[in-house]
């Protein structure tokens, strides 16, 4: 069981933000106190590069850095090989599309959605005006929903690429991503999966789901900013053309022609993240501490209880009552979104109005912008119950009610 109480503490911020609601964690979570130790144990101890030096400081570095790599590794059930630290999930979905810039050819194709976040989408988007491939979207069901029905509608033998999100950012959907790749393997078409919203709540196994790539970012499960993780199975990595070339990254260089390490360290040019790396494998630890099971029952049945009462309130519509992830998508009907967010914020009450990064869910539900209110495990019922209270007084004040 979450103690609410007890977790807080693990969460500085709120020693100077005490009466902070805090609805946004599918932007960012909270960073944990272990992560930003670990973040300025290095800074203070240590401080120097990996992979270089013959001295003692730099093999403690290189070895807390790798060492990250095989915690990152285990939390999603790969090996360390197959894990390159990125700057984010964004970072990690582009450097796997550019190298399929030089792969893909005129009538091969991508197949993606419209719930995508522009991360996952907008490389592909490219990939396909510089080769010609065609971009392909599964057709979503009237509530908005990926199902392997709808995949199955649009796969083919020229389908090469699968890119697709596991928990949509907006909608908080789950994507029947083991079915879907389990279809896509059968044509040998790639599974490039955004797992920037699933990492963070639930266990996600790379084995067992049998996709190719998984992308996700350290600031959304109270890591630092500035690293992600671009997993990839390794006999595709050791083929992946680099996005970026330089230090590390290089086996043999000539005057005229140069190759490359296997991976990961073909994709890690330069000096890379190491405090990142080294404070996302605190914060992994934190989550492996408490559980999965128990942050999916507390985020659970705050999300229901949420659910339930923003139902009772007249003239708000729910985009999504039926998500998995604890995120709820609305609006006030009839007041735009961010006068709603700016309202709620005089209670300290913290949401996202916009299109979040996906404008193409926005137009499929049919409105420029939404609300969207999303939990972790620092929240409670207070929380809850001043979310539900400032909706209904910003409602009141817009409407008249
Ligand atoms: N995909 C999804 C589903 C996301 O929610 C986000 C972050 N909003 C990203 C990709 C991009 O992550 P980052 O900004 O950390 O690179």
């Amino acid at each position: 069981m979450i103690d609410v109480k007890a977790i807080r503490e693990d969460f500085p911020v709120y020693q100077n933000q005490p009466n902070m609601i805090y609805l946004d964690s599918a932007a960012s979570a909270l960073k944990v106190k272990s992560a930003i130790h670990q973040v300025d144990n290095y800074y203070q101890t240590l401080g120097v590069n990996v992979h270089r030096g013959a001295y003692d400081l730099a093999y403690e570095t290189t070895m807390l850095f790798e060492g990250a790599r095989e915690k990152v590794a285990q939390f999603i059930h790969a090996i360390p090989e197959e894990i390159v630290f990125t700057r984010g999930a964004t970072s990690a979905l582009n450097m796997v599309a550019h190298a399929y810039m030089n792969i893909l050819s005129e009538g091969d194709e991508i197949i993606t959605s419209e719930l995508e976040h522009h991360s996952s989408v907008l490389p592909w988007m490219m990939v396909a005006k510089h080769t010609k491939a065609k971009l392909i979207y599964v057709p979503l069901t009237k509530e908005g929903r990926i199902t392997e029905e709808g995949f199955l509608s649009v796969l083919t033998k020229k389908t090469k690429v699968v890119a697709l999100t596991h928990v949509s950012n907006v909608m908080g959907y789950l994507t029947p991503i083991k079915a879907i790749a389990k279809h896509a393997h059968k044509v040998n078409a790639v599974v490039v999966l955004d797992g920037a919203q699933s990492v963070p709540h639930m266990r996600v196994d790379v084995k067992d789901l049998d996709i190719d790539y998984l992308a996700f970012s350290g600031h959304k499960m109270f890591g630092p900013s500035g690293v992600g993780v671009l997993y990839g199975k390794k006999h595709l990595l050791d083929q992946l053309e680099p996005f970026e070339y330089g230090g590390e990254m290089v086996d043999q260089v000539t005057k005229d022609s140069a190759t490359w390490k296997e991976a990961p360290m073909r994709l890690e040019a330069g000096t890379p993240v190491i405090s990142g790396a080294i404070g996302l494998a605190a914060a992994m630890d934190y989550i492996t501490q408490l559980g999965f099971e128990n942050i999916h029952a507390h985020t659970h049945q705050m999300h229901q209880y949420t659910l339930k009462k923003l139902k009772q309130l007249e003239g708000i519509t729910i985009y999504n009552p039926t998500a998995e992830n604890p995120v709820i998508c609305f609006n006030v009907d009839g007041v735009h979104p961010h006068d709603i967010a700016t309202m709620l914020d005089q209670h300290k009450v913290s949401v996202r109005a916009g299109h979040h990064c996906a404008q193409l869910v926005s137009q499929f539900l049919g409105v420029t912008s939404t609300l969207r209110a999303s939990f972790h495990i620092y929240n409670d019922m207070h929380d809850a119950d001043t979310f539900i209270e400032s909706v209904k007084e910003a409602r009141d004040f817009f409407l008249g009610f």
